[in-house]
């Protein structure tokens, strides 16, 4: 963000008390480097200086304490190179133990006997006594003036502690920067009837009482407005982009309804599409039919049928004379769908291709001819297909399934790909809470196919721990005997690849012995195989000549084997919600009764029994997103890692959700009237804007 130029560009050196040496300290450890980015340094917290526990009321470890003593004893020890200092605090109702393991001799030297101080922190349970490690200290003399009001409390790092740079200091050095600034440094930029309608407090009373709040009252003024200011930049920026786009890009034009399309949904459609499946596809149509190149989010649960969506939407860009390719996020699920689409494309003479990396130099030439001279109208392939080496002859419709596995750049990549931008059809079956849809992808149209096809009955989800095992072994018999298939899927993760690996070979042998050959088959999937090896191994499984699939993750996205009615997840617990649900998503496709089975160790933390808990109540993709949004915030879902774009400082999608919904409101509100901003009152937002694109995600480039 930037403002004008002011105390706030200013370099922090030029504040009371900082000089040189410190402001480089700070740029190191905080990245503060001017004013503005000091006042964005909001406080963490904020203390009420008027109310202190007593020590005897301190007994809960997950509660913060404000405490008011007098120290009575210091001692340093432990060996020279283990020492701790020992600090005893005293107030009318008993004594208390203060620890630090660091900084200890500069600790030791500045507190001081006898004196009365103020401590704040977080107790922990030690030889069956409450002591505080690490708490916050400082002198109870100090500071007077603060006790009116709440008291900020900023982040600080241990070396800038030990360079005098506690919170403490850093609050001196806000209290300098918001006294010395006014509505000239901070000029408000949101237009007036945008302030009374939401009855938001001024910008710079805002970022004054972020740090300085007199009350609870005016801290909540101050972060509604901070919050609905930061969603409702974002959202500008989003929807001008995308209104600059619809004014501007044209795509192809695929107006005509082609043999093509009429002949396979008359004489070859294997099934009846879904109501969902219908409307999707006629939100399609409508954007392509005029040729405003469209960016289509289609979301839409596992086995909601996307596929036949996508080959549709196909068959659409060749009725018109377009090619159309299909990009994956994995060799199996491109060679998967390649067959899928294979078999639906041979009633009509279609061609299709199939590039992976591990396509043959001697078929990829015949290949890449066939698409540049437009012979094979639809390419199926993984990343290797925006490889530069491709050229179609022309591309109308570019279809990319589970886009998060792709990023922003790759993205881009295929607008590239025809002379006019091809439109995009993204498939995704992570289903993305409605908070997140609107500021990552709320440039984008979003389609949901919320249906399943007709006859699926929902899967039913158990959670069992370890002992149930053999329990479970003879459910797994049952199935089979019944002629079903069953997954036994257990994680994989980089860091302890070694561990996962034992795991899955022991789990692998565990279960060849309790279901012997030859009556039954186990096939095993990892990804140290060699790719033949596992393309074999999966074969054998979809052909029904194994019985059990023992796998890692590999088979997470996509594979589709009706057949296969038992997931066995191991070591659920160390799956993520979006996880255990893609993977649940693998049983359930075709008409028979599903099961899922979450297998954990006995002790679970609070989260992993939600995670646990949540998938045995339900199957509806958007409620478990909901809650995996709870769980870990924004930053870890899936999509987001690579967007930057979520670098929010106040407002958390998990929370704020009605905020975002007024700003997004207001946003589309604000450009229905003056899409240019050319209004005297939206002048000072435009510029506002134009100085943040600068320095932000080129939006241009996500869609
Ligand atoms: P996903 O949305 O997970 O990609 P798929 O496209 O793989 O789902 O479809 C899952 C299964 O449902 C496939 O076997 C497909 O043939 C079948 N299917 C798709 N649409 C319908 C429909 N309208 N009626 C019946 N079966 C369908
Ligand atoms: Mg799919």
């Amino acid at each position: 963000m930037s403002f004008n130029p002011s105390i706030l560009s200013s370099p922090l050196a030029y504040l009371k008390g900082v000089g040189p040496q410190r402001a480089e300290l700070l740029a190191k450890e905080l990245e503060l480097h001017n004013g503005e980015d000091l006042l964005f340094h909001f406080p963490f917290r904020y203390a009420d200086r008027t109310k202190f526990s007593k020590v005897k009321e301190v007994d809960n470890e997950e509660m913060y304490y404000q405490l008011k003593g007098i120290v009575t004893s210091k001692e340093v020890i432990g060996s020279p190179r283990q020492k701790r200092l020992v600090v005893k605090l005293k107030d009318e109702s008993g004594t208390i133990e203060l620890v630090w393991f660091q900084g200890v001799q500069w600790l030791e030297k500045s507190i001081l006997h006898g004196q009365e101080y103020v401590v704040f922190g977080k107790p922990q349970l030690f030889n069956s006594r409450f002591n505080f490690s690490h708490p916050e200290i400082e002198l109870a003399a100090q500071d007077r003036d603060s006790q009116v009001g709440l008291f900020p409390v900023y982040s600080s790092t241990e070396k800038l502690k030990q360079r005098g740079l506690a919170t403490k200091a850093i609050a001196k050095l806000t209290k300098q920067l918001v006294s010395g600034i006014s509505s000239n440094d901070l000029p408000e930029i949101l237009p007036a009837w945008v302030l009374q309608k939401f009855k938001l407090c001024g910008r710079c009373d805002a970022f004054k009482w972020i740090h300085y709040p007199h009350d609870e009252e005016q801290l909540k003024q101050a972060q509604r407005r901070i919050k609905f200011e930061e969603l409702f930049l974002n959202q500008m920026s989003i929807l001008r982009l995308k209104g600059h786009h619809d004014r501007t890009e044209q795509g192809p034009v695929l107006k005509a309804v082609g043999p093509l399309l009429q002949q396979y949904l008359d004489h070859h459609l294997p099934f009846s599409l879904t109501n969902a499946q219908r409307r999707v596809l006629k939100e399609v149509r409508q954007n392509i039919i005029y040729g405003k190149q469209m960016n289509r989010l289609v979301q839409g649960d596992v086995g909601s049928g996307k596929t036949m969506v996508a080959f549709l939407s196909m068959l659409m860009a060749i009725d018109n004379g377009y090619q159309a390719c299909l990009m994956a996020p994995t060799e199996i699920l491109a060679k998967q769908h390649f067959q899928t689409l294979s078999g639906y494309a041979e009633p009509l003479g279609i061609k299709i291709g199939l590039l992976t990396g591990s396509t043959k130099a001697a078929q990829r030439r015949p290949l890449l001819e066939g698409i540049q001279n437009g012979e094979i109208p639809i390419l199926i392939g993984t990343h290797a297909l925006i490889e530069d080496k491709v050229q179609f002859d022309k591309l109308g419709l570019a279809v990319v399934d589970e886009q998060h596995k792709f990023g922003v750049a790759q993205r881009a990549a295929l607008h590239q790909k025809g002379t006019l931008k091809p439109h995009i059809l993204i498939m995704t079956a992570t289903p993305i809470p409605r908070t997140l849809a609107m500021t990552l992808y709320g440039d984008l149209e979003v389609s949901v196919i919320d249906e399943l096809p007709p006859g699926r009955q929902a899967i039913k989800t158990q959670h069992f721990n370890d002992s149930h095992r053999l329990q479970v072994f003879g459910f797994m018999r049952d199935e089979i005997a019944k002629g079903r298939q069953v997954y036994v899927v257990y994680p994989l993760i980089e860091e302890s690849e070694k561990m996962d690996y034992k795991d899955l070979m022991d789990g692998y042998e565990s279960i060849v012995r309790a279901f012997p050959s030859p009556q039954y088959q186990v096939s095993i999937v990892h990804g140290k195989q060699k790719a033949e090896d596992k393309e074999w191994e999966m074969q054998r499984f979809a052909k029904g000549e194994t019985q059990i699939m023992v796998a890692t993750t590999v088979i997470e996205v996509g594979v589709n084997v009706p057949n296969a009615t038992v997931m066995v997840i191991e070591s659920a617990e160390r799956f993520g919600l979006s996880q255990l649900h893609q993977l649940r998503g693998r049983v359930g496709r075709g008409g028979e009764q599903s099961f899922c089975i979450l297998m954990t160790g006995h002790k679970l933390s609070n989260e992993a029994r939600t995670r646990m808990r949540t998938m045995v109540e339900t199957n509806d993709g958007f409620k478990i997103a909901e809650v995996d949004l709870k769980l870990r915030g924004p930053g870890d879902m899936s999509g987001t890692q690579q967007s930057g774009v979520l670098s929010f400082r106040l407002a958390d999608l998990s929370q704020d959700q009605a905020i975002l919904q007024a700003a997004r409101e207001t946003a589309i509100e604000l450009l229905s009237a003056d899409a240019l901003m050319e209004r005297p009152e939206h002048a000072a937002l435009r510029y506002h804007l134009s100085l943040q694109r600068k320095s932000s995600t080129d939006w241009s480039k996500i869609s």
